[in-house]
This record gives structure tokens, C-alpha cells and sequence, in this order.
């Protein structure tokens, strides 16, 4: 499952930033998660709430913030909500763009105790 592997690495990232700080416990994390991550939001907290057990995140509050994808257009340059990373360009029609936002999984908060 793809985002039990995910989880299981946003652990063992907030894990190991708590140990550098010399923490023994992850009080509060919080994740951004761009809507073009390929990620299934609803599989991705389930997967989070087995992957913390028996950790140092065990009972930490863990918040989610979405990112909204973006991409600009390679013909004008116009830059355009999307949630598909296919939508033509609202401004010339092109197909081809960019995705300048919305990849993102990232951990952006960790608070250790
Ligand atoms: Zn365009």
C-alpha cells in the first residue's frame, strides 16, 4: 500500500529530527500535502494512524494542510488552478504546462518534547 510506505517515512523522518533535538516525544506535526501528490488523503491519515503506534509520534496531533495544485502554461505563461495536471490552459487552450504546485508532500511543522 503507497501510502502506508509514505507514512511510515514521514515517521521516520519526525523520528529522527526528534532524537537530533534529544526529544523523546513528537507532541504535534504538521504535513502539507499538494492535491497532485498522488496521494489519497483519507488512505494517507488512516496509514498515519497505524504508523505511529509504538512510536515517539504515538500520541502526537498531527495536522494535514493541502496544497492546491498550480501549473503554468508553456505557451504563455499564464498560471492556472488545476487538480488534474491535464487541464488545457484557460487562457490559450494549450495543452502543455507545468506544474509549478501541488507535488507536495512534506513534513513542515515537527514540535518535540
Ligand atoms: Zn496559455
Amino acid at each position: 500500500m503507497h501510502e502506508l510506505s509514505i507514512a511510515m517515512s514521514i515517521v521516520e523522518i519526525a523520528e529522527e529530527n526528534a532524537r537530533k533535538e534529544s526529544a523523546s516525544v513528537v507532541t504535534e506535526i504538521e504535513l502539507e500535502v499538494g492535491t497532485l501528490s498522488g496521494v489519497v488523503m483519507e488512505a494517507l491519515e488512516t496509514a498515519m494512524d497505524s504508523a505511529i503506534k509504538g512510536t515517539m509520534m504515538e500520541n502526537a496531533v498531527i495536522k494535514y494542510k493541502m496544497i492546491a495544485g498550480k501549473a503554468q502554461c508553456a505557451e504563455c505563461g499564464t498560471v492556472f488552478d488545476t487538480d488534474t495536471a491535464f487541464d488545457p490552459c484557460p487562457e490559450c487552450g494549450s495543452p502543455f504546462s507545468d506544474i509549478v504546485q501541488g507535488k507536495e508532500l512534506t513534513v513542515k511543522k515537527l514540535i518535540v518534547e
